[in-house]
């Protein structure tokens, strides 16, 4: 994005360049803190997703055959100019999102350390050793790049999302067509015209607009190898549908309702600390959130008192007010709307609010911090993906309830366990059905580790060397060497 196109225009980026391709129709960026137009987005069509599966499909023909090395090398230069704009990112990623100045600082931080992981990751990747396992037969195991990726993201993490798709597919060896979320793309294109100055056009293109149109236009594509997608349930259940027919690969990482499990013998203070920062930043628009707190009965009086206090001490703001605010807005009015509409039937049913439940009035699609205690095992609010600044605290009275109550969730994102008791942090989590579970901590994600879901939370993986895995394909090369004897 140019300054004057900045405020004028966002455009897609395919082959290279910036381009408003085939579509006529924009929309409008809203800042969420101010409710505000920031620029306009002109939204692609199936037209301009053919040009840029077109021109990826293109740059993979050279991309596929340089070598780790060549790759890593171009990784860590694209994490260098990622590190060099890191106020300028993080500020248009606040403003397009509504996500607090060092939270959006952070996301470029993991997104810089993404590349560079990445880079060195590539060259160290390994398959099984050569093996005669046939006499007078060598066999090798080859890793491959799968071919163009379609990677659709949502608006919680537009930057670190797209560094977490873009680092392990270009770095395994394939290209790309990102499609970020319609309502924060600011960021997503300018990463991709800071990239463009070290990979190869066609390598890393954008395709703006709707995922009802850019989105299942890349998911029905014969030329897309694999599609990974970020986002709701729904989304992945249309991208799988339209993905059929083609049987193309899939990388599915999808919605969360994360369980708090909190023990008697727990640090109660790292506890509500814990929750306070994981449940609450991002405004709890956050996958692995800490929304669902099961609590010992013991200790639930206590812990809920150290939490609400936490929890109404959390500066909420406009992020251009300055870095000590520590939650911003909801993303969009209908996200707003959403979440006030979860908060007015927990109301209906008897749920009451410890703190917050309401909205806040200013500009912006402010809702309170809000903590919701006495609340039933099959109260919506704990089934559903509330996606906003919402706690739900549940008392139990044994250990088997609580992790029957922790597994009773479709979804299996992320759980934590918070408990001084060796054993216990040791054995409970092989009874939790969720990919990620953390024991005295939540949503800590070092780029090493794996991140993605069971059940209705998706599969794939993201960041780590498994999501190496996922972008790439093994292949079975078997030579005869047998001679003849004479
Ligand atoms: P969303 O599903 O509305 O949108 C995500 C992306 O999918 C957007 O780019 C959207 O345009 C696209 N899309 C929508 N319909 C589509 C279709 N029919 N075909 C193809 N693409 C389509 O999600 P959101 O509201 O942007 O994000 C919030 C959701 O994302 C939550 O459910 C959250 O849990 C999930 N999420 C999951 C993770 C994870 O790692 N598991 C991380 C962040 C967010």
């Amino acid at each position: 994005m140019t300054q004057t196109q900045q405020y004028f225009e966002v455009t897609h980026f395919i082959a290279g360049t910036a381009t408003l391709g085939a579509g006529t129709h924009s929309e409008p960026v809203i800042n969420p803190a101010t409710g505000e137009a920031i620029v306009d987005v002109r939204y692609g069509t199936a037209a301009d997703v053919d040009a840029a599966v077109a021109a990826a499909l293109s740059a993979f023909a050279t991309w596929r055959h340089t070598t780790p090395k060549e790759r890593a090398d171009i990784l860590l230069r694209c994490a260098t100019v990622i590190d060099e704009h890191t106020e300028e990112l993080a500020r248009l990623e606040s403003t397009d999102t509504g996500k607090p100045l060092p939270a959006a600082r952070d996301d470029v931080a993991a997104a810089v350390d993404t590349f560079q992981f990445m880079a060195g990751a590539i060259r160290a990747q390994q398959s099984l050793a050569a093996g005669g396992y046939v006499a007078d037969h060598t066999s090798t195991i080859l890793r491959e790049p799968v071919g163009v990726v379609a990677a659709i993201t949502p608006w919680n993490y537009p930057l670190l999302i797209a560094a977490q798709k873009i680092g392990p597919i270009l770095a395994a060896g394939n290209t790309c067509v990102m499609k970020p979320s319609e309502h924060t793309p600011l960021t997503t294109v300018r990463l991709t015209e800071l990239l463009a100055t070290h990979l190869p056009a066609g390598v890393l293109n954008v395709v703006n607009g709707d995922g009802a149109v850019v989105g299942a236009a890349l998911a029905a594509h014969p030329d897309v190898a694999l599609v990974s997608v970020t986002g709701s349930v729904r989304s992945g259940q249309a991208v799988a549908q339209a993905a059929a027919a083609s049987l193309k690969r899939l990388h599915l990482e999808l919605g969360g309702k994360a369980p708090v499990l909190v023990f008697a013998d727990a640090d109660l203070d790292a506890v509500a600390d814990g929750v306070a920062m994981a449940g609450y930043s991002n405004a709890g628009q956050d996958c692995g959130a800490a929304c669902r707190v099961l609590v010992d009965e013991s200790v639930a009086d206590e812990l809920l008192d150290k939490l609400v206090r936490r929890v109404e001490a959390l500066a909420v703001g406009d992020p251009a007010d300055g870095d000590h605010i520590e939650m911003g807005p909801l993303i969009t009015e209908a996200q707003y709307h959403r979440v006030l509409g979860f908060l007015d039937r927990a109301a209906e049913q008897g749920i009451r609010a410890a703190t917050g439940g309401n909205k806040l009035e200013r500009p912006g699609f402010f809702v309170a911090p809000t903590v919701l205690v006495d609340v039933p095992d099959d109260a919506e609010c704990v089934k559903e993906e509330i996606f906003g600044p919402v706690v739900t605290v549940q008392t139990f009275a044994d250990e088997a309830a609580m992790i029957a109550a922790a597994n009773g969730t479709d979804y299996g994102l992320s759980a934590s366990i918070w408990t001084e008791d060796a054993r216990r942090a040791a054995e409970l989590p092989r009874h939790l059905d969720f990919g990620t579970v953390w024991v005295n901590n939540h949503l800590v994600m070092p780029a090493e580790t794996p991140w993605g879901g069971f059940k209705s939370s998706g599969y794939g993986r993201d960041m780590s060397i498994y999501a190496l895995d996922d972008y790439s394909r093994t292949k079975h090369v078997m030579v005869n060497h047998g001679r003849q004897t004479p």
